[in-house]
Protein backbone atom coordinates (compact mmCIF):
# COMPACT_ATOMS: atom_id res chain seq x y z
CA UNK A 1 0.00 0.00 0.00
CA UNK A 2 1.18 3.46 -0.81
CA UNK A 3 2.66 5.38 1.85
CA UNK A 4 1.21 8.37 1.87
CA UNK A 5 2.96 10.14 5.50
CA UNK A 6 6.06 9.41 3.64
CA UNK A 7 5.08 11.33 0.29
CA UNK A 8 4.02 14.29 2.33
CA UNK A 9 7.20 13.82 4.95
CA UNK A 10 5.47 13.90 7.50
CA UNK A 11 5.49 11.46 11.28
CA UNK A 12 2.08 9.21 11.16
CA UNK A 13 1.03 11.07 14.36
CA UNK A 14 1.52 14.46 12.56
CA UNK A 15 -1.04 17.36 13.39
CA UNK A 16 -3.75 18.49 10.63
CA UNK A 17 -1.62 22.04 10.33
CA UNK A 18 1.36 19.48 10.09
CA UNK A 19 0.27 18.21 6.78
CA UNK A 20 -1.57 20.93 5.68
CA UNK A 21 1.61 22.85 5.17
CA UNK A 22 3.59 19.43 4.15
CA UNK A 23 1.17 19.47 1.31
CA UNK A 24 1.31 23.38 0.37
CA UNK A 25 4.86 23.54 0.17
CA UNK A 26 5.04 19.99 -2.02
CA UNK A 27 2.21 21.19 -4.27
CA UNK A 28 4.09 24.71 -5.14
CA UNK A 29 7.34 22.65 -5.93
CA UNK A 30 5.20 20.06 -7.96
CA UNK A 31 2.87 22.31 -9.51
CA UNK A 32 2.43 21.43 -13.25
CA UNK A 33 2.47 25.67 -13.52
CA UNK A 34 5.73 25.74 -12.16
CA UNK A 35 8.07 22.37 -12.77
CA UNK A 36 6.61 22.11 -15.97
CA UNK A 37 4.45 19.59 -17.63
CA UNK A 38 6.71 16.69 -17.66
CA UNK A 39 4.83 13.54 -16.85
CA UNK A 40 7.16 12.98 -14.00
CA UNK A 41 6.35 15.93 -12.00
CA UNK A 42 2.56 15.63 -12.67
CA UNK A 43 2.43 11.86 -11.48
CA UNK A 44 4.43 13.38 -8.32
CA UNK A 45 1.90 16.18 -7.75
CA UNK A 46 -1.01 13.63 -8.47
CA UNK A 47 0.51 11.54 -5.84
CA UNK A 48 0.88 14.50 -3.34
CA UNK A 49 -2.55 15.90 -3.75
CA UNK A 50 -3.98 11.75 -3.25
CA UNK A 51 -1.72 11.54 0.39
CA UNK A 52 -3.18 14.90 1.21
CA UNK A 53 -6.71 14.10 0.33
CA UNK A 54 -6.76 11.24 2.51
CA UNK A 55 -4.72 12.09 5.70
CA UNK A 56 -6.49 15.73 5.42
CA UNK A 57 -9.72 14.02 6.12
CA UNK A 58 -10.41 12.65 9.41
CA UNK A 59 -12.34 9.44 8.26
CA UNK A 60 -10.74 8.71 5.36
CA UNK A 61 -7.00 9.12 7.67
CA UNK A 62 -8.27 6.57 9.97
CA UNK A 63 -9.60 4.05 7.55
CA UNK A 64 -6.34 4.38 6.25
CA UNK A 65 -4.73 4.09 9.58
CA UNK A 66 -6.33 1.01 10.11
CA UNK A 67 -5.22 -0.86 6.65
CA UNK A 68 -7.69 0.55 4.26
CA UNK A 69 -6.76 2.61 1.29
CA UNK A 70 -9.33 5.56 1.02
CA UNK A 71 -7.83 6.53 -2.28
CA UNK A 72 -7.59 3.47 -4.31
CA UNK A 73 -10.76 2.03 -6.29
CA UNK A 74 -12.36 -0.29 -4.64
CA UNK A 75 -10.74 1.14 -1.08
CA UNK A 76 -13.74 1.27 0.45
CA UNK A 77 -14.79 4.84 0.95
CA UNK A 78 -16.17 5.04 -2.70
CA UNK A 79 -15.61 9.24 -2.23
CA UNK A 80 -13.05 9.40 -5.39
CA UNK A 81 -10.20 11.90 -4.93
CA UNK A 82 -11.33 15.11 -4.18
CA UNK A 83 -9.35 17.72 -6.17
CA UNK A 84 -11.54 20.39 -6.15
CA UNK A 85 -11.53 20.48 -2.34
CA UNK A 86 -7.73 20.32 -2.36
CA UNK A 87 -7.41 23.25 -5.07
CA UNK A 88 -10.04 24.95 -3.14
CA UNK A 89 -7.70 24.41 -0.01
CA UNK A 90 -4.73 25.85 -1.74
CA UNK A 91 -5.57 28.16 -4.48
CA UNK A 92 -8.40 29.25 -2.55
CA UNK A 93 -5.95 29.92 0.19
CA UNK A 94 -3.49 31.61 -2.14
CA UNK A 95 -6.43 34.36 -3.56
CA UNK A 96 -6.98 35.22 0.09
CA UNK A 97 -3.39 35.83 0.45
CA UNK A 98 -3.30 38.00 -2.90
CA UNK A 99 -6.32 39.77 -1.39
CA UNK A 100 -4.71 40.39 1.99
CA UNK A 101 -1.46 42.32 0.14
CA UNK A 102 -4.54 44.70 -1.49
CA UNK A 103 -4.12 47.24 -3.76
CA UNK A 104 -0.39 48.69 -4.43
CA UNK A 105 0.06 52.17 -3.03
CA UNK A 106 0.72 54.81 -5.40
CA UNK A 107 3.03 56.37 -3.51
CA UNK A 108 6.65 54.54 -3.79
CA UNK A 109 10.00 55.32 -2.20
CA UNK A 110 12.40 57.59 -4.62
CA UNK A 111 15.31 56.06 -6.15
CA UNK A 112 18.63 56.51 -4.44
CA UNK A 113 21.25 58.67 -6.70
CA UNK A 114 25.01 58.41 -7.22
CA UNK A 115 26.32 62.25 -7.62
CA UNK A 116 30.28 62.73 -8.29
CA UNK A 117 31.86 65.31 -6.44
CA UNK A 118 35.53 66.52 -6.88
CA UNK A 119 37.50 68.08 -4.54
CA UNK A 120 41.21 69.46 -4.90
CA UNK A 121 43.75 68.26 -2.24
CA UNK A 122 43.15 71.28 0.09
CA UNK A 123 39.45 70.56 0.48
CA UNK A 124 40.32 66.81 1.58
CA UNK A 125 43.22 67.90 3.58
CA UNK A 126 41.31 70.42 5.73
CA UNK A 127 37.95 69.48 4.86
CA UNK A 128 35.09 71.90 3.00
CA UNK A 129 31.73 73.20 2.69
CA UNK A 130 30.39 72.26 -1.00
CA UNK A 131 27.32 73.68 -2.75
CA UNK A 132 26.50 70.44 -4.87
CA UNK A 133 24.20 70.72 -7.49
CA UNK A 134 22.01 67.84 -8.29
CA UNK A 135 19.12 67.22 -10.94
CA UNK A 136 16.29 65.65 -9.15
CA UNK A 137 12.71 65.07 -8.55
CA UNK A 138 11.01 67.50 -5.91
CA UNK A 139 6.90 67.04 -5.02
CA UNK A 140 4.67 68.52 -7.96
CA UNK A 141 3.60 72.43 -6.38
CA UNK A 142 0.65 72.29 -7.61
CA UNK A 143 -0.47 68.78 -6.64
CA UNK A 144 1.01 68.26 -3.44
CA UNK A 145 1.69 64.35 -4.40
CA UNK A 146 -1.96 63.63 -4.74
CA UNK A 147 -1.00 63.38 -8.85
CA UNK A 148 -5.06 64.85 -9.28
CA UNK A 149 -5.78 68.26 -10.62
CA UNK A 150 -6.62 70.26 -8.13
CA UNK A 151 -10.30 70.17 -6.58
CA UNK A 152 -10.39 66.47 -8.04
CA UNK A 153 -9.74 63.32 -6.38
CA UNK A 154 -8.93 59.83 -6.95
CA UNK A 155 -11.91 57.87 -8.06
CA UNK A 156 -12.30 53.65 -6.99
CA UNK A 157 -11.90 51.34 -9.24
CA UNK A 158 -15.00 50.23 -11.03
CA UNK A 159 -13.04 47.07 -12.58
CA UNK A 160 -11.66 45.81 -9.00
CA UNK A 161 -13.43 47.73 -6.65
CA UNK A 162 -10.42 48.90 -5.02
CA UNK A 163 -8.89 45.56 -4.68
CA UNK A 164 -5.87 46.35 -7.02
CA UNK A 165 -6.39 42.39 -8.78
CA UNK A 166 -8.87 40.80 -10.52
CA UNK A 167 -9.49 37.06 -9.75
CA UNK A 168 -9.55 34.77 -13.18
CA UNK A 169 -10.48 31.09 -13.47
CA UNK A 170 -8.64 28.64 -15.96
CA UNK A 171 -8.85 25.43 -16.00
CA UNK A 172 -6.30 22.66 -15.84
CA UNK A 173 -5.86 19.14 -16.19
CA UNK A 174 -7.28 18.96 -12.74
CA UNK A 175 -10.12 20.77 -12.90
CA UNK A 176 -10.79 24.93 -12.49
CA UNK A 177 -7.97 27.03 -11.28
CA UNK A 178 -8.69 30.35 -9.72
CA UNK A 179 -6.01 32.78 -10.20
CA UNK A 180 -5.68 36.53 -8.93
CA UNK A 181 -3.75 38.77 -11.41
CA UNK A 182 -3.22 42.44 -10.90
CA UNK A 183 -6.23 44.99 -12.22
CA UNK A 184 -5.29 46.27 -15.74
CA UNK A 185 -7.64 49.03 -15.33
CA UNK A 186 -6.21 50.85 -12.63
CA UNK A 187 -2.87 49.13 -12.71
CA UNK A 188 -2.64 47.46 -9.36
CA UNK A 189 -3.64 50.85 -7.61
CA UNK A 190 -7.01 50.28 -6.72
CA UNK A 191 -7.92 54.11 -8.08
CA UNK A 192 -8.01 55.75 -11.17
CA UNK A 193 -6.88 59.34 -11.32
CA UNK A 194 -9.82 61.05 -13.49
CA UNK A 195 -8.16 63.86 -14.09
CA UNK A 196 -4.80 63.97 -13.49
CA UNK A 197 -2.70 66.84 -12.41
CA UNK A 198 -1.49 69.05 -15.13
CA UNK A 199 1.52 70.10 -14.03
CA UNK A 200 3.50 66.54 -13.37
CA UNK A 201 0.86 64.96 -15.60
CA UNK A 202 -0.67 63.15 -12.70
CA UNK A 203 3.25 61.34 -11.56
CA UNK A 204 2.88 63.41 -8.16
CA UNK A 205 6.53 65.15 -8.40
CA UNK A 206 8.27 67.14 -11.25
CA UNK A 207 11.89 67.35 -12.41
CA UNK A 208 14.28 69.83 -10.67
CA UNK A 209 17.66 70.88 -10.30
CA UNK A 210 18.72 71.62 -6.21
CA UNK A 211 21.58 72.57 -4.67
CA UNK A 212 22.98 71.01 -1.78
CA UNK A 213 25.11 72.17 1.03
CA UNK A 214 27.04 69.49 2.15
CA UNK A 215 30.15 69.57 5.07
CA UNK A 216 32.81 67.38 4.05
CA UNK A 217 35.03 66.45 6.37
CA UNK A 218 38.86 66.02 6.04
CA UNK A 219 40.52 62.87 4.99
CA UNK A 220 37.69 61.34 2.68
CA UNK A 221 39.72 60.15 -0.69
CA UNK A 222 38.60 58.90 -4.28
CA UNK A 223 36.05 56.79 -3.61
CA UNK A 224 34.68 57.58 -0.56
CA UNK A 225 30.78 58.13 -0.13
CA UNK A 226 28.78 60.46 1.92
CA UNK A 227 25.17 59.28 2.31
CA UNK A 228 22.87 62.63 2.82
CA UNK A 229 19.76 60.87 3.53
CA UNK A 230 16.51 61.88 2.56
CA UNK A 231 17.76 64.25 -0.45
CA UNK A 232 17.39 62.11 -3.06
CA UNK A 233 14.41 61.82 -6.13
CA UNK A 234 10.71 62.54 -4.57
CA UNK A 235 9.35 58.56 -5.39
CA UNK A 236 6.23 58.26 -7.90
CA UNK A 237 2.93 59.72 -6.27
CA UNK A 238 5.36 61.94 -4.13
CA UNK A 239 6.19 59.33 -2.31
CA UNK A 240 9.30 59.13 0.37
CA UNK A 241 12.65 60.52 -0.98
CA UNK A 242 15.50 58.63 -1.61
CA UNK A 243 19.33 58.97 -0.96
CA UNK A 244 22.04 61.46 -2.29
CA UNK A 245 25.50 59.53 -2.55
CA UNK A 246 28.30 61.67 -3.27
CA UNK A 247 31.19 59.98 -4.37
CA UNK A 248 34.79 61.62 -3.76
CA UNK A 249 36.99 62.13 -6.70
CA UNK A 250 40.26 63.57 -5.58
CA UNK A 251 42.04 66.03 -8.32
CA UNK A 252 45.52 65.59 -8.83
CA UNK A 253 47.94 68.02 -7.33
CA UNK A 254 50.78 69.87 -9.04
CA UNK A 255 53.08 69.28 -7.05
CA UNK A 256 51.81 67.30 -3.74
CA UNK A 257 51.13 63.35 -4.01
CA UNK A 258 48.82 61.37 -1.45
CA UNK A 259 49.59 58.28 0.12
CA UNK A 260 47.27 57.38 2.75
CA UNK A 261 47.25 60.63 4.87
CA UNK A 262 50.71 61.65 4.38
CA UNK A 263 52.07 63.89 1.56
CA UNK A 264 54.82 63.39 -1.07
CA UNK A 265 57.05 66.56 -2.21
CA UNK A 266 60.04 66.38 -4.37
CA UNK A 267 62.47 69.19 -4.12
CA UNK A 268 64.86 69.90 -6.36
CA UNK A 269 67.90 70.99 -4.68
CA UNK A 270 71.65 72.13 -6.65
CA UNK A 271 74.37 70.32 -5.67
CA UNK A 272 76.28 72.89 -4.32
CA UNK A 273 73.38 73.90 -1.73
CA UNK A 274 73.28 69.79 -1.23
CA UNK A 275 76.82 69.98 -0.50
CA UNK A 276 77.19 73.22 1.63
CA UNK A 277 73.84 73.38 3.52
CA UNK A 278 71.04 75.51 3.01
CA UNK A 279 67.32 77.12 4.05
CA UNK A 280 64.33 76.67 1.72
CA UNK A 281 61.24 78.27 1.73
CA UNK A 282 58.63 75.46 1.05
CA UNK A 283 55.44 76.48 -0.12
CA UNK A 284 52.89 73.64 1.79
CA UNK A 285 49.01 73.33 2.07
CA UNK A 286 49.34 75.39 5.66
CA UNK A 287 51.38 78.27 3.57
CA UNK A 288 55.13 78.78 3.63
CA UNK A 289 57.26 77.02 6.07
CA UNK A 290 61.25 76.54 6.13
CA UNK A 291 63.23 73.26 5.30
CA UNK A 292 66.57 73.12 6.49
CA UNK A 293 69.07 71.43 4.52
CA UNK A 294 71.99 70.08 6.05
CA UNK A 295 76.06 70.66 4.75
CA UNK A 296 76.52 67.05 3.00
CA UNK A 297 72.42 66.18 2.01
CA UNK A 298 72.33 63.29 0.04
CA UNK A 299 70.10 62.41 -3.17
CA UNK A 300 66.77 60.87 -1.95
CA UNK A 301 67.06 62.30 1.53
CA UNK A 302 64.05 62.84 2.64
CA UNK A 303 62.94 65.70 5.25
CA UNK A 304 59.67 65.37 6.91
CA UNK A 305 57.69 68.10 8.46
CA UNK A 306 55.17 66.44 10.82
CA UNK A 307 51.54 67.41 10.61
CA UNK A 308 51.23 69.04 7.41
CA UNK A 309 49.48 65.68 5.73
CA UNK A 310 46.19 64.89 5.28
CA UNK A 311 43.50 65.87 7.91
CA UNK A 312 42.59 61.84 9.54
CA UNK A 313 38.72 60.46 8.59
CA UNK A 314 36.73 61.03 11.69
CA UNK A 315 39.74 61.44 13.96
CA UNK A 316 42.05 63.90 15.09
CA UNK A 317 45.36 64.98 13.92
CA UNK A 318 47.00 65.14 10.59
CA UNK A 319 49.39 62.88 8.48
CA UNK A 320 52.88 64.14 7.16
CA UNK A 321 54.28 65.92 4.88
CA UNK A 322 57.76 63.83 2.85
CA UNK A 323 60.20 66.29 1.15
CA UNK A 324 62.38 64.11 -0.92
CA UNK A 325 65.51 65.48 -2.34
CA UNK A 326 66.44 65.60 -5.60
CA UNK A 327 69.91 66.94 -5.43
CA UNK A 328 70.55 68.67 -9.58
CA UNK A 329 73.67 67.93 -11.18
CA UNK A 330 74.58 71.04 -13.26
CA UNK A 331 74.69 70.73 -17.22
CA UNK A 332 76.16 73.08 -19.55
CA UNK A 333 78.91 74.71 -17.55
CA UNK A 334 80.72 77.83 -19.28
CA UNK A 335 84.51 77.64 -19.25
CA UNK A 336 84.93 79.39 -15.92
CA UNK A 337 82.93 76.80 -14.16
CA UNK A 338 84.60 73.82 -15.38
CA UNK A 339 87.64 75.39 -13.95
CA UNK A 340 86.30 75.98 -10.89
CA UNK A 341 84.73 72.09 -10.47
CA UNK A 342 88.50 70.65 -11.92
CA UNK A 343 90.12 72.55 -9.23
CA UNK A 344 87.34 71.40 -6.53
CA UNK A 345 88.51 67.73 -7.67
CA UNK A 346 92.15 68.33 -7.65
CA UNK A 347 91.37 69.18 -3.71
CA UNK A 348 89.89 66.30 -3.00
CA UNK A 349 91.55 64.04 -4.77
CA UNK A 350 88.71 63.17 -7.12
CA UNK A 351 90.29 63.60 -10.43
CA UNK A 352 90.71 59.91 -11.46
CA UNK A 353 87.96 58.42 -9.07
CA UNK A 354 88.36 54.96 -8.42
CA UNK A 355 85.63 52.11 -9.72
CA UNK A 356 83.98 52.08 -6.32
CA UNK A 357 80.83 49.27 -5.90
CA UNK A 358 78.62 49.78 -3.25
CA UNK A 359 77.83 46.86 -0.78
CA UNK A 360 74.86 45.10 -2.03
CA UNK A 361 73.36 45.85 1.75
CA UNK A 362 73.78 49.63 1.42
CA UNK A 363 73.45 50.11 -2.43
CA UNK A 364 70.75 52.11 -4.25
CA UNK A 365 69.73 49.26 -5.63
CA UNK A 366 69.62 47.41 -2.74
CA UNK A 367 67.09 49.99 -1.05
CA UNK A 368 65.35 49.52 -4.47
CA UNK A 369 65.34 45.85 -4.35
CA UNK A 370 63.66 45.75 -0.73
CA UNK A 371 61.23 48.50 -1.63
CA UNK A 372 59.96 46.00 -4.38
CA UNK A 373 59.74 43.11 -2.03
CA UNK A 374 58.04 44.62 0.39
CA UNK A 375 60.80 44.13 3.21
ZN1 LIG B 1 1.08 67.51 -9.84
ZN1 LIG C 1 -8.74 48.17 -10.75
Amino acid sequence: MTDYYEILGVPRDASPEQIKKAYRKLAREHHPDVAGSDSASEERFKDVSRAYDVLSNPEKRRAYDLGADPASPGGGMGGGFGFQDIFETFFGAAAGAGAQRGPIPRARRGQDALVRLDLDLTEVTFGAHKEVPVDTAVLCPTCGGSCCRPGTSPRTCEVCHGRGSVQRVARSFLGQVMTTQPCAACHGFGTVIPEPCPECSGEGRVRSRRTLGVDVPAGVDTGTRIKLTGQGEVGPGGGPAGDVYLEVHERKHDTFVRRGDDLHATLQVPMTAAALGTTLQLDTLDGEREVDLRPGTQPAQVVTLKGLGVGHLHAGGRGDLHVHVEVQVPTALDDEQVELLRRLAVLRGEERPESRLASASSGVFAKLRDKLSGR
